[in-house]
């Protein structure tokens, strides 16, 4: 879905004079790819994983977030495409609108493609995408080394795919932190969800 209306779902599944996610221009690439992690105060609390690819942040949301020991597998359920400017977004939203609750930019940085780098891979992000294995290396304030990405099964009777967030082997793993519970705040404002919350 790589198209230029990719972010129509996006589009449809909001009313913005009622939200004040960004509605986003056109797509934009960045010299070096984004990647960004929300927590999102929903119906139910999720941390929303996105990645920049072709100038969209291509979303997973992740119930429990991400982790830095690589024997946890995480649930990450593909989402629709969200605009770049979405890696900046912070607050609430209303109510009743689509993904009503509180949103707060927990971790952002930069990420390579390590499939890419890799001698006979070479993968393109859309190319990994589509294979369902993706790997990359993540620069962020509170994450940092490999994580994959993987489709696991068949898509459910609704069509939803399942992927694991996976944290790879390597010098940037490690099971004692437990980031998601011990830097609970933002990276962007250093708030935390009830503070932006109550600032309405
Ligand atoms: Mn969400």
């Amino acid at each position: 879905m790589a198209s230029k209306d990719s972010l129509k779902t996006y589009r449809d599944k909001r009313d913005f004079g009622r939200t004040s996610e960004p509605a986003g221009s056109e797509k934009k690439s960045s010299e070096q790819p984004r990647f960004v992690i929300q927590k999102h105060d929903a119906r139910q609390l999720h941390y929303d994983f996105r990645l920049e690819v072709d100038g969209v942040l291509k979303s997973w949301a992740v119930p429990k977030g991400p982790s830095t020991d690589p024997r946890d597998k995480r649930l990450a359920v593909p989402t629709e495409d969200h605009p770049m400017e979405y890696a900046d977004f912070e607050g609430i939203i209303p109510e009743g609108e689509y993904g009503g609750g509180t949103v707060l930019v927990w971790d952002t940085g930069t990420y390579r493609n390590l499939r890419e780098e890799k001698e006979g891979d070479g993968a393109s992000m859309e190319q990994a995408l589509e294979q369902g294995t993706v790997e990359v290396w993540l620069e962020g304030k509170k994450l940092e080394g490999g994580y994959a990405l993987i489709r696991t099964g068949k898509p459910d009777k609704s069509g939803k795919e399942r992927w694991l967030l996976i944290k790879k082997r390597d010098e940037k793993a490690d099971a004692r932190r437990n980031p998601t519970s011990t830097e609970p705040e933002s990276v962007l404002t250093g708030r935390t969800l009830e503070e932006i919350a109550s600032a309405g």
